[in-house]
Parts: C-alpha cells; sequence; structure tokens
C-alpha cells in the first residue's frame, strides 16, 4: 500500500499517531489514493471535500437505478453530503449496503406515505424560544446547528438540517434560548443536539458550554452527535479536552450498524472516554439495515467494547419519505426480547417510541408481567420460565 504513496504523502504519514496510521485504508480507493494523510485526518477538509453530486458519487460506487431516480430528486431541505471517510465504508456494488443506505438518497424518499408528518415529534410547538424545545419538566433541547457532516436519509429533523443558505450564524443567536434557561430553575439538564452541535468551530463550542455552565441551576449537560461515526477526524485532543473542562458533559453518539465501528472510529470514541467523557448511543431501528436481532446484537456488544453505553432504540419516527426505513414496531419488540437477558444488561438499550404530536419518549418492548393480584406478581422470564412474587 505504502509503495503508492508520493514521497511528501509518505512523510505526511509518519506524521500522524501510530495508531491513526493503521487506519488509512482510503489510499486503496482509486478516488483518494493521492490525497495527502494529514489532509485526510484534518475534519475541515473531509467537510470540504464531501460527496455532494451525482457525478462525484458514481466515482466511489455504482448507482442503482433507485439512487439515480433519488439523486435527480433530492434538492433543497433534503441535501445529500457524503464525507470521504464514509464514503469509503460503502459497499460500491451493494445498494443494499447498510452505510450506503443511510447516505445516498433514493426514489422512494420522495413519496410521503398515509400518517408521515413533517415534524412528527411536535418540536416546534413545544419552542418557547429559537433553537429550543422544551417539552420535560426538567430538562431542554437546544438545536445548535442545521448542519451536520452526513445526512443521514432516515433523519427525524430533516425538516430542519441541510446546507441551505439561511442558517443563522450570528454569535447571539442562543440568547434567547439562555435567557430562557437562565429564568427556569426547573432546568437541569440541557441536551445540546442539532443538526450535529460538533460541526461547529471548537470555540463555538466552547462558547455555548461556558455559557450553559454558567447557570446554576443546570447540573447536567450533554451532546448528541453523529460525528465519531460519520467525521471521526472530528476528534481531536483538543476538543475532548474542551468538553472535558465543562464536565460533567455527557456525550450521546447515533450508531446504527456494526459496521460503523471502524478501527478510526474506535480511536474517535477512545478520545472521548479517555478524557473522561461518558458515552451513550442512541439507534434508529431500520429496515434492511439494523431490523434483525444478530446485528443489533452485534451492535451493542461491539459498542460496550469502546466504552459505549448503549442507551436507546428508536422506532422509526414517521417523517415524511421514511417509510421504507420503517419496521412494525413487533419488530423491535422482538430484539428487545433477543436482547434481555441473553446478553449483558449493560448491552441492552431501552426501545422507545417518540409519541407522535409531542408525546415524549415511550418505552416500549415485551411485557414479562404475566399477571398482577393482590400482593402475588406472576412474571416469565427471557426463556419464558414462569415465577411467583409475593409481595
Ligand atoms: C429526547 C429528548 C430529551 C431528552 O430525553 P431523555 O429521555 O432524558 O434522554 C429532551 N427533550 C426533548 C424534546 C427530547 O426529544
Ligand atoms: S446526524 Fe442526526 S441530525 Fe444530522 S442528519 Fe443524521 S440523524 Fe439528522
Amino acid at each position: 500500500m505504502s509503495n503508492l504513496l508520493t514521497v511528501e504523502n509518505q512523510k505526511a504519514q509518519q506524521e500522524l499517531q501510530p495508531r491513526v496510521r493503521r487506519t488509512l485504508d482510503y489510499l486503496q480507493i482509486a478516488l483518494y489514493k493521492d490525497v495527502n494523510p494529514l489532509d485526510w485526518e484534518d475534519w475541515r477538509w473531509q467537510l470540504k471535500h464531501r460527496i455532494r453530486s451525482r457525478e462525484e458519487l458514481a466515482q466511489v460506487i455504482k448507482l442503482s437505478p433507485e439512487e439515480e431516480e433519488g439523486l435527480k430528486k433530492a434538492s433543497g431541505r433534503l441535501s445529500m453530503a457524503i464525507t470521504p471517510y464514509w464514503s469509503t465504508l460503502m459497499d460500491p456494488d451493494d445498494p443494499a449496503c447498510p452505510i450506503r443506505r443511510q447516505a445516498v438518497p433514493v426514489g422512494t424518499e420522495f413519496t410521503v406515505a398515509p400518517h408521515e408528518m413533517t415534524d412528527p415529534c411536535a418540536e416546534d410547538r413545544d419552542s418557547p424560544a429559537p433553537h429550543l424545545v422544551h417539552r420535560y419538566p426538567d430538562r431542554v433541547l437546544l438545536l445548535a446547528t442545521d448542519h451536520c457532516a452526513m445526512y443521514c436519509r432516515h433523519c427525524t429533523r430533516r425538516r430542519l438540517v441541510g446546507e441551505h443558505a439561511h442558517q443563522d450564524n450570528s454569535s447571539n443567536r442562543f440568547d434567547a434560548a439562555i435567557d430562557y434557561i437562565k429564568s427556569n430553575r426547573k432546568v437541569r439538564d440541557v441536551l445540546i443536539s442539532g443538526g450535529d452541535p460538533l460541526i461547529m468551530e471548537d470555540e463555538e463550542i466552547e462558547n455555548l458550554l461556558q455559557k450553559i455552565r454558567a447557570i446554576p441551576h443546570v447540573e447536567f449537560l450533554r451532546i448528541g452527535t453523529r460525528a465519531p461515526v460519520t467525521l471521526p477526524q472530528r476528534i481531536t485532543e483538543k476538543l475532548a479536552n474542551t468538553l472535558k473542562k465543562y464536565s460533567p458533559v455527557w456525550v450521546s453518539i447515533h450508531f446504527n450498524h456494526p459496521k460503523e465501528i471502524t478501527k478510526r472510529c474506535k480511536i474517535a470514541c477512545e478520545m472521548l472516554a479517555d478524557a473522561g467523557i461518558p458515552l451513550g448511543s442512541q439507534t434508529v431501528l431500520l429496515k434492511g439495515i439494523n431490523d434483525r436481532p444478530y446485528i443489533m446484537r452485534k451492535l451493542m456488544q461491539e459498542l460496550l467494547q469502546i466504552r459505549v453505553r448503549p442507551y436507546y432504540i428508536y422506532q422509526c419516527d414517521p417523517v415524511r419519505g421514511t417509510q421504507h426505513f420503517r419496521t412494525p414496531v413487533a419488530v423491535g419488540i422482538n430484539i428487545m426480547e433477543k436482547l434481555r437477558g441473553h446478553t449483558s444488561g449493560y448491552a441492552v438499550p431501552t426501545y422507545v417510541i417518540d409519541g407522535p404530536g409531542g408525546g415524549g419518549k415511550i418505552p416500549v418492548g415485551p411485557n414479562y408481567i404475566l399477571s398482577q393480584a393482590k400482593g402475588k406478581y406472576v412474571l416469565r422470564n427471557y426463556k419464558g420460565k414462569i415465577y411467583t412474587y409475593l409481595e
């Protein structure tokens, strides 16, 4: 592999940490073989060189008719952007590749099924200030940016996210949200999400964390991101140290398939975990991607190995144009049945449905209580054996 490198690129490679150097598989892909390893490892280079057009995409994968149709129709808010890193994980010959399906639009995205909505969780309705959603008594959701490294085709916030030009980038754009949190002493938990907040510059992230940390009644801060998965180069020692400074900051990472846990992704998660940042995962149940119990079990077990604690599996929200991703609820319940008891309890997240219309996350799962009478519970265990608990 290295004998294909120019002298300059060989030198650049030597400047990288050995553990990072071992992940440079991209050099085997024709489109990227001449890229300087230092550029490849630069998250801004990755963002700048995202695949945005059919022509670029056709150089890394063999497009299927469904994808051709999707690309023809995709525009505006449903924009496509694929980091070079993510593109190297896509199977060029298989349109069913789970990595590819999450990133490449298909024709069915443009048909709206019955019950599908633009804002299924009614976040816009529960917004007391710009960029803020307040649904639960003690915590708020702050939508810090509309941008992401990659745009997931199943995104619940696709009404907001994308590369459209009118994003407000002013440094005071969170003032009203911060004021709202300040004046609500019940808010003890702030979840910073988006878009992907880690797409912002270090200084911007620090600025926001600082402002929120300065509010005495905010105990708990968390960040929802997909950067370690779609743009692992974004997780630098500097960023990890910034997050550490405002501890406790927890980080929830969106993972959907075991193929996403690459050597490079592991390094990003290690950096965060080594900085003492607790990591959780969020997974969207997606048809043909992770709807088989053995795939979901593998994902959860591999997450534990990189010190990420599985937190939620979401039923795919009824957002417009996502019917090809949605499974029956029974599929999710069956997955939970095959996890609990069959593997480490730490590998078992909570399966939730976000109540359409703004109900919040509602846990659903197998029923283990067979009957409940005065002082007596009849229960079944994971093997179906029956036990009676007397109170
Ligand atoms: C998911 C969510 C939260 C956080 O919920 P947890 O169950 O505490 O993780 C807060 N606000 C909104 C609007 C949410 O959608
Ligand atoms: S990273 Fe999250 S917010 Fe961004 S497109 Fe994917 S699901 Fe949507």
